[in-house]
C-alpha cells in the first residue's frame, strides 16, 4: 500500500485551460458574483439506487454500482458545478443492521455524512419497497429531527398506480418536505430534482475547483472500479470477503498510466476462485476494469492485478483508514 496519493478526478476537458473562464473561486470575495454551495447527503436502504443516482447527476461513474447489496463501502463525494452553484453529493453506504466491524464502519459513515448536509435525500426503491429497512431509517431521521426529501426511485420498473399510494404512505411519517419520483437509470425526473436542490443551496464560496468531480484520489476510485468488477464477475458471498487496495500508480512519458492493485481475499481457497481456470476470471476482471478506468481517466491504462490472501484484513485498521472509514465505529 503506498501512502502517496493521486490527485482527485477532474473533468476530462478542464475549464481551467480556458483563459476566459473566471479565476479560482476560492479567492473571490463575497461581493463578487454570488455563488451558492452546499452538500446533499444521499441516504437509503442497500440497493435503492443511491450510487446510480449520484453517477447520473455527476455525469460520470464515480460510485460503483452492482445488483448486489452493500457495494458502496465508503463515503463517496461527487461534485456538480452548474451555473453559479456547486453541490457536493455524498453517496453513502446503504444503511442496514450492522453485524461485523466493517458493517459498523459503513453504517457509521452513512449517518456521519448528515452532519455536513444542507439537504438530505432518502432514496426509496419504489419497485421493491420494504417497510422494515426504510422504516428504520425514517425512525432514525425522525429521532434526529431531520427534514428530508423523499426520492422514489426506479419508476421505470413500477406501475404508476402504485407510486401515489406509496408516496402518500411515506409522507404520513411527517419527515418529508417534498417528494420526487425518478429513475436514476433512465434519468427520468432527475433534472427536476437537480434544479430543486440547486435552489436550496445557501450563498457560499465554492468548496471545490470548478472542474473537480470527486474528492477521492484517483488511486482509490480506480481500486473501487476493480472491486465493482469483482462483484460483477463473482457469485454470492465471496465479494464481501474481498477488497481491493492500490499498490502503485505511475504515469509514463506518453501519458498512459501503470496501475498496480491487489485483490485481498480472506481465505486461501478464494484465491483460485478469483483467478479462475487458467487465470481466465482475473483476466476478465482486469480487462473490464481497465476499460472503465480508461473511460474515467481519459488515458490509456496498464492494469496489473495481484491476488493476496489476508485472513484478517477486515480487522486491520489500515484498510479502514485507506477508505476513510472509522475502525472503531459502533
Ligand atoms: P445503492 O446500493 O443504493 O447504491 O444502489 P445501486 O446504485 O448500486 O443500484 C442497485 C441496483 O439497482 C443496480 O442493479 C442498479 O442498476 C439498479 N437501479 C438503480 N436505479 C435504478 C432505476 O432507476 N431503475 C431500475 N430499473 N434499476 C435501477
Ligand atoms: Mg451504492
Amino acid at each position: 500500500m503506498t501512502k502517496k496519493s493521486t490527485p482527485p478526478l477532474k473533468k476530462k476537458s478542464p475549464q481551467s485551460e480556458d483563459l476566459s473562464s473566471p479565476p479560482s473561486v476560492k479567492k473571490r470575495s463575497s461581493k463578487t458574483t454570488a455563488t451558492q454551495a452546499g452538500f446533499v447527503a444521499i441516504l437509503g436502504a442497500p440497493n435503492a439506487g443511491k450510487s446510480t443516482l449520484l453517477n447520473h447527476i455527476i455525469g460520470q461513474k464515480i460510485s460503483i454500482v452492482s445488483p448486489k447489496a452493500q457495494t458502496t463501502r465508503m463515503r463517496v463525494l461527487g461534485v456538480m458545478t452548474e451555473d453559479q452553484i456547486q453541490i457536493g453529493f455524498i453517496d453513502t453506504p446503504g444503511i442496514f443492521a450492522p453485524k461485523r466491524r466493517l458493517d459498523h464502519a459503513m453504517v457509521h459513515a452513512a449517518w456521519h455524512s448528515l452532519q455536513d448536509a444542507d439537504s438530505i435525500l432518502l432514496i426509496v426503491d419504489a419497485s421493491a419497497y420494504k417497510d422494515n429497512k426504510t422504516g428504520d431509517i425514517i425512525g432514525e431521521l425522525r429521532r434526529r429531527h431531520k427534514r428530508v426529501v423523499l426520492v422514489l426511485n426506479k419508476i421505470d420498473a413500477v406501475a404508476p398506480t402504485r407510486l401515489l399510494p406509496l408516496a402518500a404512505a411515506l409522507n404520513d411519517t411527517g419527515i418529508f418536505d417534498d417528494t420526487f419520483m425518478v429513475s436514476a437509470l433512465t434519468g427520468d425526473g432527475v433534472e427536476d430534482l437537480k434544479n430543486y436542490l440547486k435552489a436550496k443551496m445557501p450563498p457560499s464560496p465554492w468548496f471545490f475547483d470548478q472542474d473537480q468531480l470527486s474528492d477521492l484520489p484517483s488511486q482509490l476510485l480506480t481500486a473501487e472500479i476493480t472491486r465493482e468488477q469483482l462483484y460483477r464477475q463473482l457469485q454470492q458471498e465471496l465479494p464481501y470477503a474481498a477488497t481491493v487496495v492500490p499498490d502503485s500508480w505511475e504515469v509514463k512519458k506518453d501519458g498512459s498510466i501503470i496501475i498496480r492493485q491487489s485483490i485481498v481475499v480472506s481465505r486461501l481457497n478464494y484465491r483460485p476462485i478469483v483467478l479462475g481456470k487458467a487465470g481466465a476470471r482475473i483476466k476478465t476482471i482486469g480487462q473490464k476494469a481497465r476499460f472503465e478506468m480508461e473511460q474515467l481517466l481519459g488515458q490509456k491504462v496498464h492494469l496489473f492485478l495481484d491476488v493476496k490472501v489476508d485472513e484478517k484484513w477486515q480487522e486491520r485498521p489500515e484498510f479502514y483508514r485507506l477508505f476513510g472509514l472509522d475502525f472503531v465505529a459502533k
